[in-house]
């Protein structure tokens, strides 16, 4: 469903991609891992449209994504695709549901129903009573799952989420793994989830490793080793 094909990035004199192949098959999640610096986070974005290689070629459904214009790209991003990032992400000045809500809103929802739809996550993710405060008032964690809930709610096809347990602790980030790969299962989305952490990759169907900016997937032989 997504594919990167020999892609090649650098900013500046930093050479990010060297030559990255990477196909995700619709329905399959799969974990990125590697070193810090490897190319993981610029994988990704690549991946999800955000970034465009130097050179190579990066599909969705058959389709080139790097060659399409910016307004065609974000109309892709926003109606197919669901991101959760590494670092800040959640509108500061939005309360948690109100940020969960963003997408449906930019899809054009009625507040009322998106507002309804954005809580329904809240217990599922462990954040009832969290649904009125604002980003600032959320521990990290928390707002990790507003991400996430924040990802989900549009029923992307795609999710792609870049350390999405990094600042959890172990317990909460293995709770919100459970619930994000069930959701995942339960409405067929693909998923493409960076980690450094081999418990997280657990939850994957398959593993890839990105080391110097190039990805290589490991067998199920190796993973069982
Ligand atoms: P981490 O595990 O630390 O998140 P990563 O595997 O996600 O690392 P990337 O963020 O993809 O690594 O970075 C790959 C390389 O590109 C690194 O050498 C990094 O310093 C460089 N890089 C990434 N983003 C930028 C940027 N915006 N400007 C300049 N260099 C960058
Ligand atoms: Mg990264």
């Amino acid at each position: 469903l997504v594919e990167a094909r020999d892609a090649v990035l650098s900013f500046g004199q930093t050479p990010a991609l060297r030559g990255a192949d990477l196909s995700v098959a619709e329905g399959e999640i799969v974990a990125i891992m590697g070193p810090s610096g490897s190319g993981k986070s610029t994988l990704l974005h690549c991946l999800a449209g955000i970034l465009t290689p130097d050179s190579g070629e990066i599909l969705f459904a058959g389709r080139r994504v790097d060659t399409l214009r910016e307004t065609e790209r974000s109309a892709l991003r926003r109606d197919s695709f669901g991101f959760v990032f590494q670092f800040g992400q959640l509108v500061p000045e939005l309360t948690a549901e109100e940020n969960v809500a963003l997408p449906l809103l930019l899809g054009r929802a009625r507040r009322a129903s998106a507002l309804a739809e954005a809580r329904a996550w809240f217990p599922r993710l462990g954040l009832e009573g969290m649904e009125r405060r604002r980003s600032g008032e959320l521990s990290g964690g928390q707002s990790q799952r507003v991400a996430i809930a924040r990802a989900m709610v549009a029923r992307p096809q795609v999710l792609f989420a870049d350390e999405p347990t990094g600042s959890l602790d172990s317990l909460t980030g293995e709770n919100v793994m459970d619930l994000l790969v069930a959701a995942a299962r339960e409405h067929g989305t693909t998923v493409v989830i960076v980690t450094h952490e081999p418990r997280v990759a657990a939850y994957a169907d398959r593993e890839v490793v990105v080391r110097d900016g190039k990805a290589t997937s490991l067998s199920a032989e190796r993973r069982a080793s």
